[in-house]
């Protein structure tokens, strides 16, 4: 994998594929784990045609395949603790430089800290648009939420045993691959994990309200409308 991250040169510099700012719109979707960041970015997705990019998911996929970058990220995801940011980076920065990418992307589970945020926005700021959601969710609602998700370590699709169950018990509707609930969705380590969103989302979300990309949307509710209501916020920008 090229090194991304320990190159000034990468983070000063625009990738040379954002040609032009007003045809290139990154998406970010924030919120904490369990807010429904994968479903309304795969709603978006395909609205948009521009690629919905998970972390998470890239590294459970290299994870899947016992990677090299799997096996070291597993010692961090199974606790709920974030992966260095020189990986992140490096897998993230590779991913956005594919051909997918020309015309923007949708970023799901990244940034998660402020220096995160500053990294990637030196990076895509100069030439594209962006705008960031922030999924606005209760604590107790995403502990209730977490406690029924399954997924498929497959294909990523997620399932939700009472709200989104799959069409066969515990199996993947589009794989077959037999479902599984995430080791992290345990509810210790989502009591951690939430607890470290909230140590870094205040700064961030402060980061780009006054930056004035920043919508809030409310999630207690069902998510056509949710996907409903960001649809009429990206029109307007
Ligand atoms: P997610 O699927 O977004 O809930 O991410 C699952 C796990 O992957 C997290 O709990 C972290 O351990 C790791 N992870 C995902 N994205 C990041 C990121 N941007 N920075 C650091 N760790 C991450």
């Amino acid at each position: 994998m090229a090194n991304h991250f320990s190159t000034p040169s990468a983070c000063s510099s625009p990738p040379h594929f954002l040609a032009q700012k007003a045809q290139v719109l990154n998406l970010i979707i924030l919120g904490p784990p369990g807010a429904g960041k994968g479903t309304v970015a795969h709603f978006l997705a395909k609205k948009l045609s521009i690629p919905h990019i998970s972390t998470g998911n890239l590294l459970r996929s290299n994870a899947h395949q016992n990677t090299k970058l799997g096996k070291t990220a597993l010692v961090y995801t199974e606790r709920g603790h974030f992966v260095p940011d020189e990986l992140i980076f490096n897998m993230l920065f590779e991913r956005i430089e594919q051909k997918d990418c020309t015309k923007g992307h949708i970023l799901d589970g990244f940034p998660r800290t402020l220096s995160q945020a500053e990294i990637y926005q030196k990076r895509v700021e100069a030439l594209s648009k962006a705008m960031v959601i922030h999924l606005d969710i209760s604590d107790q609602e995403v502990m209730k939420r977490l406690a029924y998700r399954l997924i498929c370590s497959v294909c990523n699709a997620p399932y939700n045993l009472i709200t989104a169950p799959p069409k066969i018990s515990m199996t993947c509707d589009q794989c077959l691959t037999k479902l599984a609930q995430r080791t992290d969705d345990q509810k210790e380590v989502v009591a951690s994990r939430l607890a470290i969103y909230h140590k870094n989302a205040d700064c961030l979300i402060d980061y780009y309200a006054k930056k004035n990309i920043l919508k809030t949307v409310s999630c207690n509710r069902p998510i056509q409308e949710i996907v409903d209501e960001i649809f009429s916020k990206i029109d307007l920008i």
